[in-house]
């Protein structure tokens, strides 16, 4: 199985997936974190937005190398992501060369605009990589599943709908966010308690000491039982 985690800035895809990602690489599987910017405009007084650009992607790749994972940053601006045929074409292009089981990627509501535009790049590259007739270099048509996990900034509507255990992969998931400068050192924003902690919450509703959520897309949001869950006739 391969599951890639998409996020708009470098962090985002570690932050809301590092340690589910990291549980399945330890079980045998492989994950990919791709992001489609560095992030490079929350630069730090005294470092340029092109040095920071550099040093996010070092961090990224040192972030990666810790889950046991592989990290891909495309090149393009922070704060300036549109939604438009070029880049759908190109995360298409992208799934069919990577060919995932799963990409797990931002909420579909966000207070950054960069962030609310991921799934519905993610959900339309899914349609023309999936579709045979959809012609891109002559790669084969890879169909993926989608879900969504937990970013501060995306949380309006937010309501987890899979718990996953992580209690033996949450050391390692801190030290990845470690990696960043800005989850440790942001005045902004308290981003290394904030996922210790959410973690942590999620853990006491999931029974175990820590968890991270999936969130299933919206209209895929049905069971199709066959009866009462739990109550087979
Ligand atoms: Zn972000």
């Amino acid at each position: 199985m391969h599951i890639v985690v998409l996020g708009a800035h470098c962090g985002d895809a570690e932050i809301q997936a590092g340690a589910i990602a990291h549980k399945y690489v330890q079980a045998g599987h492989k994950a990919t974190f791709v992001h489609l910017t560095a992030g490079e405009k929350g630069n730090p007084p005294g470092i340029s937005v092109e040095d920071y650009r550099n040093q996010k992607i070092r961090e990224a790749e040192k972030a990666v190398a810790v889950l046991g994972a592989e990290s891909i940053t495309l090149d393009y601006k922070d704060a300036e992501l549109t939604f438009d045929e070029e880049i759908v074409t190109r995360v298409a292009a992208l799934m069919r060369e990577l060919k995932p089981n799963v990409v797990i990627t931002h909420w579909e509501k966000s207070i950054h605009p960069d962030h609310a535009l991921c799934p519905r790049i993610v959900q339309a590259a899914q349609l023309k990589a999936g579709l045979p007739g959809f012609e891109l270099d002559g790669t084969p048509a890879h169909y993926y599943g989608i879900y969504h996990s937990e970013n501060w900034e995306d949380m309006e509507g937010y309501v987890p709908d899979i718990f996953i255990d992580v209690s033996d992969e949450f050391e390692s998931y801190l030290e990845a966010l470690s990696q960043y400068w800005f989850i440790k050192n942001s005045t902004s924003f308290r981003y290394y308690d904030y996922y210790q902690a959410l973690g942590t919450v999620r853990g006491c509703v999931n029974r175990t000491k820590y968890a991270q959520t999936l969130k299933y897309p919206t209209g895929l949001n049905v069971r199709k039982d066959q009866c009462i869950p739990g109550f087979e006739l």
